[in-house]
């Protein structure tokens, strides 16, 4: 069972079914069911995007009320379009769900072991999501084409593997974000992917100056090199620019847009 809707209430999500069967929380937002107004409609979940921050918190709190899970029990990052990881512990349970200044600042990556829901925002760029079986734990990383040019999966396998867990055993998810059939970058992006990769298959010349690139690919390279089993990545192929009724674009609709949340979370069993 790869990637599937669901809907519990008035909240659309994509999840996986077999991530959920192994007691692991995890969902990816759309735009529908919320009360953000234009050009947030409806369903925002970023705080700092210039949205009313009365009718975000109001979208979140409909978002953990479907996953059963109270807001002490949230961490979020500043997402910077960096590469840093960051283990999370109990002790930063609420950070960043109510209010921007108690985020944790210039993390893209998340991961833990703890019952704490990792929750990151999207809006086009790609989010990864990761189970680490073996060490029972869990992640999400935001990844750009910055962040994807910079290996970000790469530097949140090297976290697992201080901590003791082995690539070959992780399982990783890449969620709905801007496709190659959308996704035109000029020639100083491509740059950056010529500079850290050794074969860049995922750029497809259009002309002089442009590529469109496919970020899905990107981050599927990086996670195969590392020694992620094919089998154990699912990409859910799904373009957030292709499809305005579902998702906010940042490349489709200009910096004013709001954000899907990806969510993910170590459900501990009694
Ligand atoms: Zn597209």
């Amino acid at each position: 069972m790869s990637w599937e809707w669901q809907k519990r209430g008035s909240i659309n999500y994509l999840t996986l079914p077999k991530w959920q069967a192994q007691g692991v929380d995890l969902g990816f937002s759309t735009r529908v069911g919320g009360v953000s107004q234009v050009p947030y409609d409806t369903f925002n979940l970023g705080l700092h995007v210039g949205d009313d921050p009365t009718a975000v918190l109001e979208n979140r709190e409909r978002w953990l009320d479907q996953w059963e899970v109270p807001w002490s029990r949230v961490a979020v990052g500043e997402q910077v379009h960096g590469t840093n990881v960051l283990w999370v512990g109990e002790e930063d349970g609420g950070r960043g769900i109510r209010e921007l200044e108690t985020t944790i600042p210039a993390v893209d990556g998340l991961v833990t072991q703890s019952d704490v829901g990792l929750m990151a925002f999207f809006a086009d760029c790609v989010p990864l999501f990761f189970y680490f079986p073996d060490i029972q734990a869990v992640g999400i990383a935001h990844a750009g084409w910055k962040g994807t040019a910079h290996k970000m999966g790469e530097k949140v396998l090297e976290c697992l593997e201080k901590a003791g867990g082995r690539s070959e055993n992780a399982w990783v998810a890449i969620g709905p974000s801007i496709g190659p059939c959308c996704y035109y970058v000029d020639e100083g992006v491509a740059e950056q992917f010529r500079e850290n990769f050794d074969e860049t298959q995922f750029l497809s010349r259009q002309d002089d100056k442009h590529y469109l690139l496919d970020l899905w690919e990107a981050n599927r390279t990086t996670l195969l090199q590392k020694g992620v089993l094919p089998e154990n990545i699912d990409v859910v192929a799904t373009c957030t620019a292709d499809n305005p009724g579902w998702f906010f674009s940042h490349r489709r609709d200009g910096a004013r847009t709001g954000r899907m949340a990806g969510w993910i979370r170590l459900v501990v069993r009694s």
